[in-house]
């Protein structure tokens, strides 16, 4: 939630006046009795006027102002015993002076006690004392909100979050798998270190790079590998860090990054998640958004400011270059855009060699093969899954790491932490059976990825799961596949309906399900699968909180949205229908296979091609190369 400065005022001003009202009317008469709380009893001012004429009241004591009076009387009805009474008072006027005169009684008045009227004080202090106490406290918290440890420095009048690292330490060659876009970057290396060579010739030096790519890809290594490279200071934010509570506070740090930066040039200014602030202006739900615009107009202002060969080179990172601001990218600013991609079987062996360096490996392990058994994993995963290995080995307090904590921990990268398997129960028999069912399938079309392994063993999220071995990269996929693909997440639904019935089908077939509708519906929109022909229907979904892409989303009719649906679920019904089959023509290896499973917690695909062979004809497979 943004709240702007006046937002913010307008909203603490009223608590603050209520609550020195509160304050004062809670601890106000409650202080200032602190004098008087000894005597206990109490009597109506007329009753004590009749003690002072009746000569039965001895002493006064005055407090407040004279506003409450502790009365000393002596009570004939109760054997003339003392006591001391409490009464307040209209006021202490001259007339009850007198009148107290008059009747010889002994009085006395009280200055307030001093605890009183600092208890007064303070209870007139505290209210301001805590607003601008909150004030303080929240200027500092939208200045300063991530501060966390290891912040390198912080600057300037707003106490901007960016950090400056003087020397990263990295180097291109820590960087590996991205080929092209090391290239690319080079020339910004020397852009840096020489930029005469290029104003002798009247080159404009580029000001800004754009690295498009998904998250963990590398995008930060390299801009800071650059930096490294060149030997000059980096600077680095990230744009939801630009983003704040309150209006202006954006703005005000891109001025104070820039001048930093200027006065270090050259150097390098790293802008992690740019579409953050550098989305379209005007666009999105719930239209502009003050805040946002501001700082990104600031930040194309200072883009402007300064030439482009003072040294100074920006660097940003997006995963959606779509969503951008057309001015952004304009000459001058953003102008170079580097992919920054997954990286390939090839590249997945570099970024593991690179992370290897410092990782003692047993022979046995290749890291060929863990880069085969990864496809989709990016930098990041990699590194991760090296490191897990890692820290596994050490927990077994092994000398080396060893292909038994490799496959651990692709497994807990790829699914998340293992738990402890259920103990037997009609609930683990349940899932034995839905995992089984994804497992056969599996085994028995022609054209689904061949099982890797069965496990009851919880992870992550899923109580049970099938490991299908990957195919070979970058292979497209075909219609038949897509279609084993869709039939194979059905197998465990069809499994519990047909041997538990409908009534005992569980609530874990539904990630099998959602998946099972998105492949069918893209291969009806986007792959021209089905019936409908080969028509593309929809461009990239799930935009709508993004910028731009709210009006051409709906880019067919109702009439053809409800042909869609219809093939959906024809493509759907077809491939429960084959499941449900394979589950019945199946169910004596199934039952055996259930049984072994629930025994041994995991199958490994070897064992359990083995088993359904000898019941039905196993398809061979190729394309897919044997797991570690
Ligand atoms: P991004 O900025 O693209 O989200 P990062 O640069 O922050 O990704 O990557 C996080 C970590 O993952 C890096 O510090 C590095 O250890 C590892 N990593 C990612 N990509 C690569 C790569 N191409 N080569 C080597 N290590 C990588
Ligand atoms: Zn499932």
């Amino acid at each position: 939630m943004k709240i702007s400065w006046k937002t913010a005022l307008l909203w603490l001003l009223p608590v603050a006046v209520i609550g020195f009202f509160v304050w004062q009317g809670m601890l106000g008469p409650a202080v200032m009795d602190s004098g008087t709380n000894a005597a206990t009893a109490r009597m109506t001012y007329g009753r004590f006027l009749e003690y002072l004429d009746s000569g039965q009241a001895r002493r006064v004591d005055l407090y407040n102002g004279g506003r409450t009076a502790i009365v000393d009387v002596i009570d004939p009805e109760v054997a003339n015993r003392y006591q001391r009474i409490r009464v307040e008072l209209p006021s202490a006027g001259p007339d009850l002076i007198s009148r107290l005169r008059t009747a010889h009684v002994d009085f006395d008045i009280h200055p307030s006690r001093n605890t009183g009227a600092i208890w007064g004080l303070l209870g007139n202090l505290v209210f301001p004392l805590l607003l601008v106490g909150g004030l303080v406290f929240l200027f500092r918290r939208s200045n300063n909100m991530t501060g966390g440890p290891g912040q390198a420095m912080s600057f300037g009048k707003s106490r901007a979050r960016f950090q400056m690292e003087a020397k990263t330490g990295v180097k291109f060659d820590d960087v590996a798998g991205i080929e092209e876009a090391k290239e690319e970057l080079q020339e910004v290396v020397t852009f840096l270190k020489k930029p005469e060579r290029f104003t002798a010739v009247g080159a404009r030096i580029p000001k800004g790079v754009l690295l498009v790519g998904p998250p963990g890809t590398g995008k930060t290594l390299l801009a800071k590998a650059i930096a490294g490279e060149a030997g000059v200071p980096f600077f680095s934010i990230s744009g939801s860090e630009f983003v704040e509570m309150f209006v202006g506070v954006g703005a005000s740090r891109v001025r104070d990054l820039f001048k930093k930066a200027k006065e270090n040039a050259p150097c390098i200014i790293f802008i992690d998640e740019i579409d953050a602030v550098g989305r379209q202006r005007g666009a999105g739900i719930g239209g502009g958004n003050d805040e946002r615009e501001q700082t990104l107009n600031q930040l194309l202002t200072e883009m402007d400011g300064f030439e482009g060969n003072t040294g100074i080179i920006i660097i940003a990172a997006t995963n959606r270059p779509d969503v951008l601001d057309s001015a952004l990218l304009r000459p001058g600013r953003f102008d170079r855009q580097i992919t920054v991609d997954i990286p390939d079987i090839k590249g997945r062996l570099e970024v593991l060699n690179v992370h290897a360096r410092n990782k003692k490996l047993a022979e046995d392990v290749s890291l060929e093969a863990i880069a085969r058994r990864t496809p989709g994993f990016s930098g990041a995963d990699l590194a991760n899954l090296l490191n897990e290995a890692a820290i596994l080995t050490a927990r077994r307090r092994k000398e080396a790491i060893t292909l038994s904590e490799i496959d651990a921990a692709v497994d807990r990268v790829v699914a998340g932490m293992e738990g402890t398997p259920l103990v037997d129960s009609k609930s683990k028999r349940l899932i034995a059976y839905h995992e089984i069912g994804h497992a056969i399938v599996g085994t028995l079309l022609k054209h689904h990825d061949p099982v890797q392994k069965v496990t009851l063993v919880p992870r992550g999220q899923a109580r049970g799961l099938t490991w299908f071995m990957p195919p070979d990269d970058q292979a497209l996929i075909s219609r038949a596949q897509l279609l084993a693909r869709i039939t194979g997440a059905l197998g465990g639904r069809a499994a519990e309906e047909e041997v538990f019935g409908r009534d005992e089908v569980t609530t874990g077939a539904g990630n099998d399900l959602q998946q099972v509708t998105g492949m069918a519906r893209q291969m009806v929109t986007r792959f021209g699968m089905s019936d409908l022909g080969p028509l593309s229907l929809e461009g990239q979904m799930g935009e709508v909180f993004l910028g731009r892409d709210l009006v051409s989303r709906s880019e067919y009719s109702n009439q053809i949205a409800s042909r869609v649906d219809v093939q959906v679920r024809q493509i759907v019904d077809h491939c429960y229908a084959e499941a449900r089959k394979i589950m019945r023509d199946n169910r004596e290896v199934i039952d055996r296979l259930v049984d072994l499973l629930v025994e041994k917690e995991t199958i490994d695909g070897e064992e359990f091609r083995q088993i359904v062979s000898e019941y039905a004809v196993v398809p061979q497979k190729e394309g897919y190369l044997a797991a570690v």
